[in-house]
C-alpha cells in the first residue's frame, strides 16, 4: 500500500495506473477505521482494480469545534487496517493541502438539506461536498463507496455527481452493525458503558417503526409517533435530536402517505457523542424491511 499526503502526487500515481487500463475506486473516510468501513473497502477490492482511501477530517463539515477537535484519530492503526483490508493507496493529507487557499471558493448544497442532519447541522453537507468535489478532483475515480450508514449523505453526494457531470459510479453500501444492532460508528467510542448499553435501543426504535408500516400504518407522523414513543420509554441518557420519517432518496414527503420508498431515521445525542441512524425499505415490498429489521439480534 502506498502512502501519499500530497495531491499532486495521488493525481501522478491515479494517471498512470489509468493508462495502464485500471478502474479507480475511491473511499472517503474520516478514519478511526471499523468493520463499517471495512465492508465498503472489501465492496471496493471485489469491484475495482486500485483501490484508494482518503483519510480526512474534514473541519468544514462539523458545525462544533469541540466535535471536530476530540473526533478519534489513530492514523497509524488505520493505516495497518486499510492495508490488511487490501487498499492500494492511503491518503492522508493534512488541512493545508486540501484547503491551500482557506475557504475561497466552496460548493453549497440546495436540496435535502432542511431535514435531518442537514437541519440540525446547519452547513454540513456543504462541507461534505466541497471537500467531496475537490477528492472527486484528485482521484478521478471510475466508482466511489458510500455506506448507507450515512443515507442521506448518499441522496447529496449522489445528487452532486449528477448536478456536476461527474463520470462516477456511487456505490452504495450497506450499513454495518454491531451484533446487537448499534451502527457501527467512529464516535462510538465516546460512549460511557451506561450510554453504550442503551444506545442499543437507536435501532431497536427503528425497527418498532418498521413494523408499524408492516402492520399497514401508512401515516409518517404516525410511524414517527411510534418511534418517538419507543425512544420515550426506553432512552434515559441520551435526547432525540431528530426521528423523521421521509421518501428515499428524496428525503422529503412526496405524497400524503408513505408509499414507495422511505427512510426512518434519528440522531440521539449522548454526553460526548452524537449517534446517527436509519432503516430504509419499500412499503411496496415491506419483506424488504422485515430483512433489514431481523437483521438486528437482540440478545
Ligand atoms: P466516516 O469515516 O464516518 O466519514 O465514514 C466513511 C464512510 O464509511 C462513509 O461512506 C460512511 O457512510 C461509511 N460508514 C461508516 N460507518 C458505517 C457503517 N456502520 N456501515 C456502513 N458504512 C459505514
Amino acid at each position: 500500500m502506498i502512502r501519499v499526503t500530497s495531491p499532486e502526487e495521488v493525481k501522478r500515481i491515479v494517471k498512470a495506473k489509468k493508462q495502464a487500463g485500471q478502474t479507480i475506486g475511491f473511499i472517503p473516510t474520516m478514519g478511526f477505521l471499523h468493520e463499517g468501513h471495512l465492508s465498503l473497502f472489501k465492496k471496493a477490492r471485489e469491484t475495482s482494480d486500485f483501490v484508494c482511501v482518503s483519510i480526512f477530517v474534514n473541519p468544514t463539515q462539523f458545525g462544533d469545534p469541540k466535535d471536530y477537535s476530540t473526533y478519534p484519530r489513530d492514523i497509524e492503526r488505520d493505516a495497518e487496517l486499510a492495508e490488511k483490508a487490501g487498499a492500494d493507496l492511503l491518503f492522508c493529507p493534512d488541512r493545508e493541502a486540501i484547503y491551500p487557499n482557506d475557504e475561497e471558493v466552496t460548493v453549497k448544497v440546495n436540496a435535502r438539506t432542511d431535514v435531518l442532519c442537514g437541519a440540525s447541522r446547519p452547513g454540513h453537507f456543504d462541507g461534505v461536498a466541497t471537500v467531496l468535489t475537490k477528492f472527486f478532483n484528485i482521484f478521478s475515480p471510475d466508482k466511489a463507496y458510500f455506506g448507507l450508514k450515512d443515507a442521506q449523505q448518499v441522496a447529496v453526494v449522489q445528487s452532486l455527481i449528477h448536478s456536476f457531470h461527474y463520470d462516477i459510479e456511487l456505490v452504495p453500501c450497506p450499513l454495518v452493525r454491531e451484533s446487537d444492532g448499534l451502527a457501527k460508528s467512529s464516535r462510538n467510542v465516546h460512549l460511557s458503558d451506561e450510554e453504550r448499553a442503551e444506545a442499543v435501543h437507536l435501532s431497536r426504535g427503528l425497527k418498532a417503526g418498521i413494523e408499524t408500516v408492516e402492520a399497514g400504518e401508512r401515516d409518517f407522523d404516525a410511524v414517527i409517533r411510534a418511534v418517538r414513543q419507543y425512544y420515550a420509554d426506553h432512552l434515559k441518557l441520551g435526547t432525540v435530536d431528530y426521528v423523521d420519517v421521509l421518501n428515499y432518496p428524496e428525503c422529503s414527503r412526496k405524497q400524503k402517505t408513505i408509499a414507495g420508498r422511505f427512510i426512518i431515521a434519528c440522531a440521539v445525542q449522548y454526553a460526548n457523542a452524537r449517534l446517527i441512524d436509519n432503516m430504509i425499505a419499500d412499503s411496496a415490498d415491506i419483506k424488504e424491511a422485515a430483512f433489514h429489521a431481523a437483521n438486528i439480534d437482540e440478545k
